[in-house]
């Protein structure tokens, strides 16, 4: 059997980027406070907790006196850095330059057309991290559309005012074409409901770190005659990532550990592809391939 890790696959810079501020708070301090898990791979969780990293949650944040807490990648709405700044908290923000520059912009948009009575939409998972910190941005005051299949029901029930301003945003890790799909849609919708879309802005938001995967995933999963997707079970891009590999190459297994492989899932003619999440750090693509290799 001949084994190859993805080159593209990795976490992306902004993940990355949090791991080193944590590790370097950690080799000098050996205990930092990280709101909500750094990265949604309970194995990689779990190598920090070990060099003193402690996950914790809003509740704790606002019992928290004087200490030093980092605050994750996704970004966090307003009301957290006051409940932190309120409490003497230091905040180590490794919010990714890519979603800070979301943030500002949706602020901006929203400050320029809710004097219209203009909306903000987000194309994104309600309840996550990331999409937390984009809607408190505008104190609360926008659509989440977790599917392409919402829009309708939230024009018909009138969520959705097409005839005024309409700004669409997506959650930065969205699958690409299912956000082109929307978009699209809804410029329909507008159009037929106002003879016009002079009034609707699209604006494709989703990380490129993120959109180039599908299509360097789509080629290494037809290339390889069977794929280990490895990724943690919350990762959200990691679900969207998997299944994008399993739509080309229906042996796609994902999991989280090498101990989760079946080794009678090949056999010695295959040539195995691994790869993974913007969530999965390459030692664990390694850790795979090293597990395969010695099968
Ligand atoms: S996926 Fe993109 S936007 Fe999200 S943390 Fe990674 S680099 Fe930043």
């Amino acid at each position: 059997m001949r084994v190859e890790i993805d080159e593209h696959s990795g976490c992306c810079n902004g993940v990355r980027r949090a791991i080193e501020q944590a590790e370097q708070v950690l080799s000098q301090n050996g205990a930092l406070y990280s709101l909500g898990a750094i990265v949604h791979n309970e194995t990689e969780m779990d190598r920090l907790r070990h060099k003193g990293l402690s996950t914790i949650g809003y509740e704790d944040l606002k019992n928290l006196q004087d200490t030093v807490v980092l605050f994750r990648a996704h970004g966090e709405p307003p009301a957290v850095y006051n409940i932190a700044k309120g409490n003497n908290i230091e905040i180590i923000d490794c919010t990714c330059p890519v979603v800070l520059q979301l943030q500002k912009r949706i602020a901006a948009t929203y400050h320029e057309i809710s004097p219209k009575g203009g909306q903000i939409i987000i194309f994104g998972k309600n309840g996550h991290a990331e999409v937390n910190g984009l809607i408190g941005q505008v104190q609360g005051n926008a659509l989440v559309l977790e599917k392409v299949e919402q829009l309708h029901s939230a024009i018909s029930d009138r969520r959705i005012d097409l005839t005024k301003p309409i700004a669409l945003f997506s959650q930065t890790t969205k699958d690409p074409q299912q956000f082109q799909q929307l978009g699209e849609l809804l410029r329909t919708a507008v159009l037929e409901a106002c003879g016009d879309d002079s009034q609707l802005s699209v604006f494709n938001t989703i990380c490129r770190q993120v959109s180039s995967r599908h299509p360097n995933l789509i080629e290494f999963a037809k290339g390889h005659t069977a794929i280990i997707f490895v990724c943690g079970k919350e990762s959200s891009n990691g679900k969207i990532l998997s299944q994008l590999c399993a739509s080309v190459n229906p042996r796609t297994y994902s999991v989280e550990h090498h101990n989760e492989i079946n080794p009678q899932w090949f056999g010695p003619d295959d040539f195995v592809g691994i790869c993974g999440a913007t969530s999965t750090p390459k030692w664990q693509l390694e850790e795979v391939a090293n597990y395969l290799k010695n099968l």
